[in-house]
């Protein structure tokens, strides 16, 4: 039951196209019908020859030639019929195939940050690949071969019944045991099969993983461990597989073996119905040719099911990632956010990433518009993910966050995240030139803008200085460019998008001081007129900010001006000392 599930759930999947699927479906069945007279034509030839044996030629070809013009008749048809079904049913499964696989990423690309957290990329890709191309080659071959198999076995065995009782009891006998056999296959197979996928996943997931930290694996020489580890997957993987494998060999004997022993069968029946007169020699010939016929129909459906099961549990990861439905996603009532004055303001909001420990609890404070609110405290305070909840990374537990006095929630996500830039902690970019990562925060953003906002950022530079400039590839996340350079674009980046509320997450955490003391001013002139919400872990840099909220455990343990927490003598007194205090230290000699 559960793979007829996934099957017709496949073949729901076909969408707009379900109507070519239809007449496919149908040409189908009207092929498989065509097959049958073969058979039955070739038995009637026969009969014909022995009844007129006697008679002159002329009479015999009399007789004979409207069996074989018929016989042509259905033999054009098939091919016809064939040829059509073969280019179109490939046409529809590459076109759905890609239809899937954007649908898929489109989906994945909408999980917020909290889901994502347990599925790493590798799988993701690796569920997405798989799965798009086992949903491809079962509609293929449904249109091709299954349907057509699946047609004939339920009129050839019926019709046979007609024909010739007797022999035809062997048909089913035939039919019965296969059908057996495959479901006993099946239950043995399944978990197995199952177990097989879940380290085909870690196996990507590993790979992945790897590559995209291969500078780690350089720098600590652990080439060997790595390629060991991988080893150690594909060993699970081929223990799990081997035993599946050898079960569906015995399938493969056991078929081959039902062929030779089923027609033996019928030739022996047939020539003892014979010798009492019950049957007729074409009639024995038909059947073989019936026989042949079901067994080949037989041997595609244990197949296509053997596919099928190989291919469930890659279905099934497909099905279940498109079945997640994004927690973050917009009321029904959710409206636009419109040139906001950006008043933010955050009320007893609390959020645990497992649901048990909390990152953030009764987080209460509000930013005026046009402000700059530094969040300072040690690391894993729970500053990154208190600014991750105003662009709804992920929503609070309970609480509630409002911009301009709109809930968050109730505003449209794309909206919302419209009017929010973001300098990410680790600079995010992507493995595309400078200009294209550029555009990401404004993709009608002109020459002169890009020049404009690259200089601000500071980043002028060294863009001028590489000999294809803008044009420039930064490699896989920007690996091609310094920790420093990164930022700058990253921060050029968000001058671009020109949002009424800015998040700089330790954005200026990596810059050598003379491009920082410049960045700072940049970045003080970008923040102007817009509310600001800064992490800064070197506390001189927000001197003046409006209001410093200094986070511990997840709670705000002071608030104020940087003067009015210095003179207080209480937690924020003590991150300055031991801040100003590490500085000799460090330049020790
Ligand atoms: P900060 O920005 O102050 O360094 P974070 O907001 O990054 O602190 O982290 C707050 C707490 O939440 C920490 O205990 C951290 O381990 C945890 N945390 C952060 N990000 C995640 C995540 N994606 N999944 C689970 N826990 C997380």
């Amino acid at each position: 039951m559960k793979f007829i599930h996934l099957y017709v759930r496949v073949l729901n999947l076909l969408g707009t196209d379900r109507k070519l699927g239809w007449i496919l479906a149908i040409a189908n069945v009207a092929f498989a019908m065509a097959l049958f007279a073969e058979p039955v034509l070739f038995g009637m030839v026969i009969d014909t020859l022995t009844r007129t044996s006697a008679q002159p030629a002329s009479l015999i070809w009399q007789k004979v030639w409207p069996l074989l013009l018929t016989w042509t008749g259905f033999g054009l048809f098939t091919i016809v019929c064939g040829t059509l079904v073969a280019l179109f049913a490939d046409r529809l499964a590459h076109h759905r195939r890609h239809i899937a696989m954007s649908d898929y990423f489109e989906h994945v690309l909408q999980l917020p940050l909290a889901q994502q957290n347990d599925t790493h990329s590798g799988r993701l890709m690796k569920v997405m690949l798989q799965g798009t191309d086992s949903l491809w080659w079962l509609w293929l071959s449904f249109f091709r071969e299954h349907l057509a198999a699946f047609v004939s076995l339920l009129i050839l065995v019926p019709f046979a019944l007609y024909l010739n009782w007797r022999l035809a009891l062997v048909l089913i006998v035939l039919c019965i045991l296969f059908g057996l056999m495959t479901n006993f296959i099946l239950q043995k197979t399944q978990k197995l099969q199952l177990q097989v996928e879940g380290h085909h996943s870690d196996m990507a997931e590993q790979v992945s993983d790897t590559l995209g930290n291969i500078s780690l694996v350089q720098s600590f020489a652990r080439i060997q461990q790595e390629v060991a580890a991988l080893k150690s997957i594909s060993n699970r993987v081929l223990s799990a597989q081997l035993p599946v494998l050898s079960w569906w060999a015995i399938v493969t004997v056991l078929s081959r073996s039902a062929t030779t022993l089923s027609i033996l069968t019928i030739v022996m029946l047939g020539t003892w119905l014979f010798t009492r007169d019950l049957i007729s020699i074409g009639e024995i010939v038909t059947f073989i040719a019936f026989v042949t016929m079901i067994i080949g129909k037989l041997e595609q459906v244990v197949s296509f099911i053997h596919r099928l099961a190989t291919d469930a549990p890659r279905l099934q990861d497909f099905f279940h990632v498109l079945d997640t439905t994004p927690s973050i996603h917009d009321a029904p009532d959710a409206i636009e956010l419109v040139d906001p004055r950006g008043k933010i303001e955050f009320r007893d909001v609390v959020f645990s990433y497992d649901g048990k420990q909390p990152a953030v609890q009764h987080l209460n404070f509000t930013v005026q518009a046009g402000q700059t609110i530094a969040l300072v405290g040690t690391s894993g305070a729970g500053k990154s993910t208190a600014l991750g909840l105003l662009y709804r990374a992920f929503d609070p537990q309970s609480g509630s966050i409002t911009i301009d006095g709109i809930d968050i929630r109730h505003i449209k996500l794309a909206s919302l995240r419209h009017n929010i830039g973001v300098v990410f902690q680790e600079s995010l970019l992507f493995n595309r030139s400078i200009e294209e990562n550029l555009l990401v925060g404004d993709p009608d953003a002109t020459q002169a803008q890009l020049v404009d906002a690259a200089t601000r950022a500071q980043a002028i530079e060294f863009i001028e200085r590489n000999p294809q400039g803008f044009e420039a590839r930064i490699g896989e996340r920007g690996r091609a460019l310094s920790g420093g350079e990164r930022q700058r674009l990253s921060i050029a980046r968000v001058i671009l998008k020109n949002p009424p509320i800015l998040i700089l997450d330790e954005a200026t955490s990596a810059l050598d001081s003379g491009t920082e003391t410049r960045l700072t001013h940049a970045l003080e002139e970008v923040s102007k007129n817009r509310s600001t919400l800064v992490i800064a872990h070197r506390l001189a840099t927000i001197r003046r900010a409006d209001n410093i909220l200094v986070m511990e455990a997840g709670r705000i343990v002071e608030a104020g001006s940087f003067d009015e927490l210095y003179q207080r003598g209480g937690r924020f007194t003590q991150l300055v000392r031991e801040q100003f205090a590490a500085i000799p230290e460090r330049n020790a000699p």
